[in-house]
């Protein structure tokens, strides 16, 4: 499997995955800032406004981090279960959940791709800028359709490859150059960021990852591009 630049083990690439948020935690949302000049927030508005949670929906927003998408869902009213690989990751979102008065919320430290919820627990599994770190992406996609219930929803929001030809152009150039030096400058961690960007030009486009979606079981499937496919919301139904 691909880790940045290098093919590894997917054992070496779990290990490395969970060293990059490791170092990255503390710094984490400073940096989604100024990476995306605060534009991340908008993407994850959006994305919750798509997701539509109602009012006591059981949610499991999966590599959730430091909450922001979870804190969306349960302001929407959602239960929501925050689950991650990395407790240090979910250190600063207990915290960040602590200072903004989110006390109904489970943290729980797992793999996406073994889960430890029954079969059909969830009515809604959410994973935002996760899935491409995972390293047996089919698998999570599994795991995602077994703990939903029938008629339950996975949406997954995800950087993906924009269409727009010239912005394509300029993205690239500020992802590979500036994103490691901010990463370099703000977290004093240029390698991390290195990873980061990386990982998602190897991300498989569109249309593939909706395949991957429908494989793993789940029907009407839908992708809706947003920047030309920058960031992408792919979404389907079990049934
Ligand atoms: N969802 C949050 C957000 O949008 O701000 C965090 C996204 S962060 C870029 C990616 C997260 O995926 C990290 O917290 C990382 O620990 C987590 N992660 C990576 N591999 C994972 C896996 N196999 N299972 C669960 N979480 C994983």
């Amino acid at each position: 499997v691909s880790f940045g630049y290098e093919d590894v083990a997917p054992d070496e690439k779990t290990a490395r995955v969970g060293e990059v948020f490791r170092n990255v935690a503390a710094r984490y949302d400073v940096m989604n800032d100024a990476m995306s000049g605060g534009l991340h927030r908008i993407w994850k508005d959006v994305f919750v406004r798509r997701v539509k949670p109602r009012p006591g929906e059981q949610f499991l927003d999966m590599a959730g981090g430091t909450g922001d998408v979870a804190f969306r869902l349960a302001t929407a009213g959602a239960a929501v279960t925050v689950a991650d690989i990395n407790p240090a990751m979910l250190e600063v979102g207990m915290g960040r959940a602590a200072e903004r008065g989110h006390d109904g919320l489970v943290w729980s430290e797992m793999n996406a791709e073994q889960l430890a919820f029954p079969d059909r627990f969830f009515d809604g599994y959410t994973i935002a800028f996760g899935i491409r770190n995972v390293t047996d992406i089919p698998r999570a996609l599994a795991e995602a359709h077994r703990v939903l219930r029938r008629g339950g929803r996975f949406f997954c929001l995800e950087f993906s490859t924009t269409l727009w030809p010239g912005f394509a152009d300029v993205y690239d150039a500020y992802s590979h150059h500036l994103v490691p030096k901010l990463g370099k400058w703000i977290a004093q961690d240029e390698a991390s960021y290195r990873y980061l960007v990386e990982s998602i030009r190897r991300f498989p486009d569109m249309a593939r990852f909706e395949a991957m979606i429908g494989e793993a079981g789940f029907v009407q499937t839908r992708v809706e591009p947003m920047l030309g496919g920058l960031v992408a919301i792919h979404s389907g139904w079990k049934v």
